[in-house]
C-alpha cells in the first residue's frame, strides 16, 4: 500500500468510533518488541458485528488490518503493517459470558484479561491453568492467537490444550463457530485449533469456550540456589527423571534475580542471598501444587532433591504470603530488566528438554562471543528459556551485536532439536527462520491455508510467513 488509504468506507460505517489521530492511534505504533510503524485508523470493536462488517468493508477496500489486544506481543506480531492501516483493537470486549461448573468451561470475549479470567474461574472453585506472566496486562484474544504458555506450561501445558470452541470473523466478514462445549470431539477437522497460534493472520477470534478445572486446594513451593546456571538446569533434568510433575519449574541466573529483587525486594534469596563474586549463581523455582498431603509430600522430595544435587541453599515459604512474593518476583523479571538497561531483546527458544543443559551452554558462549550481557531465565521445565540481551539501541555495534546474538540463538535452538519460539510467536521478528524451523511441505501449507481463508492478504500482512526483511536475519554459514 502507498499513501494514505481512502478510510471513507470505514468512516461512513463507524462515524466518529473510527480513530485517525491522537494518542489512542500513537500508542499503538508498538506492542512491547523493538518493532514500531504508524497505523492509519483504529477501531475499538465492540461486537462481533463491528468486527465482521470492519473485515467485510477492509476485503472490498484491500486494506491491510492488524488485530489487536493488549499490545503486550514482544515479536512485532500486534504492530500495524506497512503503510499504515486499521488496528482492530478488540480490548473492549470484556464480557465473561459464563463460567459454568457443571460443564467446566467459560465463555470469553477475546479482550477478557488472563488474570480476570483466573480470578472468575477461582471465585468458583475453578482453574485457569495458562498463566503468562503477562496475566495482568494481556487478553484472551492475544494469548490464543500466539498460543501463549507461562509458568505452569510443565504440568497444565498452555493456551491450545484449553480451548473448546471459537467464534471467528473471517476475511470477508463471515463468522465461523467452530468447536463444541463437549469434553471430547471427534467430529470433523479441528478448525478451532488452526487459529490458536495464528498470530492474527487467519482471522479475528470474537468469542472463546475455554476449558476448566478444579482448583488444586494446596501449592507448595521450593527455592533452590545453585553456584552454576548449568548445575540448575540439571537439577530440573534430576526433578522430572524422578517421576515428579511439578505445575512449575522456572530457572532464573543472577542477574535476574537482582534484577526481580530490585521490584520485589527480598522475595527470592530472603536472607540467603547469593555470595559468590563473579555472578555464575542461579536459582529454581519450583511449584508443586494439589492436595495439602500430596503437594507437602512433592515439596519434601523436591527440597531433598535439591540438597543431594549440591544446592548451595534451598528455602521453604514460610506462609502463602511469602510464597506469593516469590513467584511475583518471577513475573516481575522482564519489566525489571527493562527499567534496569536502555534497551533489552527478550528472547523465547525452546529444546527439548534434555538439552537444557546444553542450550544454557550455548547462550553463555554466545554472550561471550558477541559481548553482551544475556541474562537467563525461563521455564526451564519445559526447556522454554526467554535469553534476554541488554543493549544500548543508540549504539550501532551493539545493536548490530544484538541482532547477530538474537540468531545465533535462535540457530543454537534449531540445532539441537529446538525451535526459534515456544510461546511468544514469530511476528515480525523471526519470520525469516520460519523455514528453518518447519518442514516446506508444511510451509507450503501454511501459505496455502493462508491463500484460502485471506485471499487478499489484508489480515496482519507482513507478520509470521517469510520475506527476507525480518529485524534478526539467521546468519549465512
Ligand atoms: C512483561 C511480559 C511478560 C510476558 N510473559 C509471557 C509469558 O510468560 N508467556 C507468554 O506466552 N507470553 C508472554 N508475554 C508475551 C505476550 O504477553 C503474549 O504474547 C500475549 O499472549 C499477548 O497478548 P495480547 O493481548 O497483548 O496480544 P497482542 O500483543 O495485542 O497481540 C498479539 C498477537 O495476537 C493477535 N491478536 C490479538 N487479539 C486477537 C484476536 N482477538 N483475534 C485474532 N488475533 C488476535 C495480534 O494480531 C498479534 O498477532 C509477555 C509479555 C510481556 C510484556
Amino acid at each position: 500500500m502507498t499513501g494514505s488509504p481512502d478510510l471513507a468506507p470505514l468512516r461512513a460505517a463507524f462515524g466518529t468510533r473510527l480513530v485517525t489521530e491522537g494518542p489512542q492511534l500513537d500508542a499503538r505504533a508498538r506492542d512491547a518488541s523493538i518493532v514500531t510503524r504508524p497505523a492509519a485508523a483504529l477501531l475499538f470493536a465492540q461486537s462481533t458485528a463491528d468486527v465482521a462488517t470492519a473485515l467485510r468493508l477492509a476485503d472490498e477496500m484491500r486494506l491491510p488490518i492488524v488485530p489487536r489486544g493488549s499490545g503486550t506481543s514482544v515479536t512485532g506480531s500486534a504492530v500495524p503493517p506497512e503503510g499504515g492501516g486499521l488496528v482492530l483493537d478488540l480490548s473492549r470486549m470484556q464480557r465473561i459470558l459464563e463460567v459454568d461448573p457443571d460443564d467446566l468451561v467459560a465463555v470469553v470475549e477475546p479482550g477478557v484479561l488472563t488474570a480476570d479470567l483466573r480470578r472468575a474461574a477461582a471465585a468458583q472453585r475453578l482453574f485457569y491453568p495458562p498463566d503468562p506472566a503477562s496475566l495482568e496486562t494481556s487478553s484472551i484474544g492475544g494469548n490464543l492467537a500466539t498460543n501463549a504458555g507461562g509458568a505452569s506450561g510443565l504440568k497444565y501445558g498452555t493456551t491450545r490444550d484449553y480451548v473448546s470452541a471459537l467464534e471467528v470473523v473471517v476475511p470477508g466478514g463471515a463468522v465461523l463457530r467452530t468447536g463444541a462445549r463437549t469434553v471430547k470431539n471427534a467430529t470433523g477437522y479441528a478448525l478451532a485449533q488452526l487459529f490458536v497460534g495464528s498470530e492474527g493472520t487467519l482471522g479475528v477470534i470474537t468469542a472463546a469456550t475455554l476449558r476448566l478445572l478444579p482448583l488444586p486446594t494446596a501449592e507448595r513451593t521450593v527455592l533452590a540456589g545453585f553456584d552454576a546456571v548449568e548445575a540448575a538446569a540439571a537439577f530440573v533434568g534430576r526433578v522430572l527423571a524422578a517421576g515428579l510433575l511439578p505445575a512449575s519449574l522456572e530457572l532464573m541466573d543472577r542477574r535476574a534475580v537482582e534484577a526481580a529483587s530490585r521490584i520485589v525486594p527480598g522475595a527470592l534469596m530472603g536472607d540467603a542471598a547469593p555470595s559468590a563474586q563473579d555472578g555464575d549463581e542461579a536459582i529454581v523455582l519450583c511449584r508443586l501444587d494439589g492436595t495439602e498431603l500430596g503437594a507437602t509430600e512433592a515439596q519434601e522430595a523436591v527440597a531433598d532433591m535439591a540438597r543431594t544435587s549440591g544446592a548451595r541453599l534451598v528455602h521453604l515459604p514460610h506462609d502463602r504470603a511469602e510464597e506469593d512474593r516469590m513467584w511475583a518476583a518471577r513475573r516481575a523479571v522482564t519489566p525489571a530488566l527493562e527499567q534496569a538497561s536502555p534497551a533489552r531483546l527478550g528472547e523465547d527458544v525452546v529444546v527439548p528438554r534434555s538439552r537444557i543443559v546444553a542450550m544454557v551452554g550455548r547462550i553463555r558462549e554466545i554472550a561471550r562471543q558477541r559481548r553482551l550481557t544475556i541474562v537467563i531465565f525461563g521455564h526451564v521445565g519445559d526447556g522454554n528459556l526467554h535469553p534476554s540481551i541488554l543493549f544500548d539501541p543508540v549504539d550501532r555495534d551493539q545493536v548490530s551485536r544484538m541482532r547477530a546474538a538474537a540468531s545465533d540463538l535462535f540457530t543454537a535452538a534449531l540445532e539441537l532439536g529446538g525451535l526459534p519460539s515456544g510461546e511468544h510467536g514469530i511476528g515480525e521478528l523471526k519470520k525469516d527462520f520460519l523455514p528453518l524451523a518447519v518442514d516446506p511441505v508444511a510451509l507450503e501449507l501454511m501459505r496455502s491455508l493462508k491463500t484460502l481463508l485471506d485471499p487478499h492478504g489484508i489480515l496482519n500482512p507482513g507478520k509470521l510467513f517469510p520475506d527476507g526483511r525480518s529485524p534478526i536475519q539467521p546468519q549465512r554459514r
